[in-house]
């Protein structure tokens, strides 16, 4: 079987595995990164809903000039709902589409000098002779490649974390899709019922409807969002996709000597509300620094981690607190007031 020889072998391409691979490039590391999809077409399902300071993050890897390329759409209205109440705030909040996120730090890597092979997966790891068995899914031949550090940034349904641990995170179930711009206003809206929420997003020229439930399956899942476009008087999207999400209570960041886990592979999402591509940023450039210094990377996440474990312990307490202040403080929901906008 034919063998590659590479000191950091990144698992999945998206936003926890290019920003890695581009650190580590920049520093003149020895980077492949394999990636599940084609890396040109792929398209991950998501949002793109953050806070400034989350951009931030990107500014701080990527530099000022990633601005002008990436322009996020500030939001001007941010309503949290709860069974007809609502929260309306002036919002602090930003969005831009995920595919332009995604292609533009994949395309940094790749200017950097990183290499990449689309369409190939993990299929067997040898964490003590640090060897994994791969697969080229275009030609279906199976290769070796030999490393001295494996970095799992393959999602919430991570194979690295699978074909080491024995077995996948715990998940929510989510569902997404394009609907017509209506409104620059964001809706955030919890479930009644089950533990979860529904989003409007708007993202420039379109927006986004989605629902995410921790405690229920697909078919529930779709009839929360159903149920939401008919409140928002949205024609129900077509097509749906879905996606799962990490539920935020089974955080990994090492396994071994070897094995390193940043983004949605280590389970680093905010538990009450999904939010996960600050944490995959900010995991990616804590790791690729620790990676290059030797410092610990589970001590320099360490507050990052205990937040999100308090968050995950008290997820549903939270959302009872928000919903809670939601029923108390809030107006009645002005039925598509949002729409003229
Ligand atoms: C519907 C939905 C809406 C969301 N909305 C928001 C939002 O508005 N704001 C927010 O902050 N967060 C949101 N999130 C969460 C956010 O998208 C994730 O937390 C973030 O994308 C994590 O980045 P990542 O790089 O760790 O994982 P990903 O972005 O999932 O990247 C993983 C990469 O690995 C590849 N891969 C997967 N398996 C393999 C494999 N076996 N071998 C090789 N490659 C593989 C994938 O193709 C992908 O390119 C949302 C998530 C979903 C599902």
């Amino acid at each position: 079987m034919k063998r590659i020889r590479v000191d950091f072998l990144v698992v999945g391409a998206g936003l926890a595995g290019s920003v890695t691979g581009f650190l580590l490039k920049e520093a003149g590391a020895d980077v492949l990164a394999l990636e599940l999809l084609d890396a040109k077409t792929k398209d991950k399902l998501c949002g793109g809903m953050m806070s400034p300071n989350v951009f931030e993050y990107f500014v701080q890897v990527f530099g000022e000039g990633c601005k002008d390329i990436l322009h996020p759409m500030l939001v001007p209205t941010f309503c949290q709902r709860y069974a007809g109440r609502e929260i309306r705030s002036e919002a602090t909040i930003c969005t831009l589409p995920r595919k332009r996120l995604d292609d533009y730090c994949l395309e940094r890597y790749l200017q950097a000098g990183g290499r990449l092979k689309d369409r190939a997966t993990v299929r067997e790891i040898d964490d003590s002779d640090g060897v994994a068995v791969c697969a080229d899914l275009r030609t279906g031949e199976t290769f070796e490649i030999e490393f001295d550090r494996i970095i799992g940034a393959d999602g919430a349904m991570s194979a690295v974390r699978r074909l080491l641990t024995g077995k996948n995170q715990q998940v929510a179930v989510t569902l997404e899709g394009v609907a017509p711009l209506l409104s620059r206003a964001c809706i955030f809206e919890y479930l009644t019922g089950d533990l979860g929420y529904s989003w409007y997003i708007p993202r420039g020229e379109d927006a986004v409807v989605g629902a995410g439930c921790l405690d229920c399956n697909a078919a529930t899942c779709r009839e929360h969002m159903e149920a939401f476009c008919r409140e928002l008087q949205i024609e129900a999207t077509h097509p749906v996709r879905g996606a799962a999400v990490p539920a935020g209570n089974d955080v990994l960041l090492e396994y071994g000597r070897r094995a390193f886990f940043a983004g949605d592979a280590a389970g680093l999402i905010s538990g009450d509300c999904g939010a996960g591509i600050g944490q995959a940023v900010e995991s990616a450039r804590l790791l690729a620094k620790s990676l290059l210094n030797g410092s610990s990377y589970i001590k320099s996440m360490e507050s990052r981690t205990d937040s999100l474990a308090d968050l995950a312990a008290t997820a549903k307490k939270t959302q009872f607190f928000l919903k809670f202040c939601i029923m108390r403080k809030g107006e009645t929901a002005k039925q598509l007031t949002f729409l003229q906008q």
